[in-house]
Parts: structure tokens; sequence; C-alpha cells
């Protein structure tokens, strides 16, 4: 472990114990209970809350023998995408979701109208689009909960192209 994650996790620790409010330091997301120490206490970093969901990750990956190295939290990392949209801003997911996963859904709606059964094609969405909350077929669409709203996503066919519309549709404030 780095000097500077050690320094790191004992700032974490004491913010932690002081009551401050924050984002899970693992996952990075707004799932920490008020009361600290109804959290999960991490396997990894000694004296560490994480939210329970990362408990039972943690858990899991304990299991498979394979665990998230610290450099990998959130806490720990920095200006990189997370694997989950719901604690970034729209117009910032939406860079994300047009340069990666727009391309793999096309693939996929093209498949679709191919006649792949979509059941499975919706399995290999969830899979290769981290972030993506659902998908439906008809209309063929993809819908992601991010910090401010959602973000859907219409594909349709048009000509024998691909036609793609995004909508960011934020919460009523
Ligand atoms: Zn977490």
């Amino acid at each position: 472990m780095s000097k500077n994650i050690q320094e790191a996790l004992l700032d974490l620790k004491a913010r932690q114990e002081a009551g401050e409010k924050m984002p899970c330091p693992r996952c990075g997301r707004d799932t920490m209970k008020p009361d600290l120490y109804t959290n999960a206490l991490s396997r990894h970093a000694d004296g560490i809350y994480v939210c329970d969901d990362c408990g039972t990750a943690e858990a899991m990956l304990d299991f498979m023998r394979n665990p998230l190295p610290l450099e990998c939290w959130a806490q720990f990392r920095e200006g990189e995408a997370t694997a989950d949209f719901k604690a970034v801003p729209g117009e910032e997911a939406l860079k994300t979701i047009k340069a990666e996963h727009v391309p793999r859904l096309i693939r996929i709606f093209q498949q679709w109208k191919a006649g792949t059964d979509f059941k499975a094609l919706r399995i290999t969405a969830m899979k290769e689009c981290p972030g993506l909350t659902q998908i439906w077929e008809e209309p063929f669409q993809a819908l992601y909960t991010v910090a401010d709203g959602e973000i859907v996503i219409r594909f349709r066919e048009n000509n024998d192209a691909v036609e793609v519309a995004a909508d960011h549709l934020t919460k009523a404030k």
C-alpha cells in the first residue's frame, strides 16, 4: 500500500469518526447511512466504514479471492469515470455515454433488428454499458439514472441508417 493511500486512509478515518457527511469512500455514491457505525466495516481498509452494498461486494470478492484494490476505491481515484452515473451530472455522463456506450448500443440495436432475442441482448447491453439503468425494445431505448435526472437514448432505423436521439431529463427543482 502506498504511503499516500495510508495517509489518506488515516485522514478518511478521522473524518468519518468526526461525523463528517461524505459519500461512501469505496463506490463514491451517496449511500452511507447517517449513523456511521450502522454501515459496513471494510474488510480491507482498517477501521473505515463503507456502504452496505460495498460491504456485500467486499464479502463476495473476498470469497472469489479477488478484492478490489484500495487504489480503485472512488475516494482514491481522481478524475476517473465511475461505473455508475448516479453521482455524475447528466452533461458529464452524456459525454461518456455518447463516446463509449452509443456505438455498442447501435450494434445491439442492429442485432435486435436482425432478429436476435431481446432478452439476450439486454444482458449484453447491461454488461457492456456500465451505468446503464434500463433498456427496452419497443420503442428501443436506453435509460440512465444520473445525479440530476435521467438520460434517455432512443434508437430507430431510417433508410438503413440508425438514428440516435439523446434526451437529458432534469429533475424538477
Ligand atoms: Zn459503497
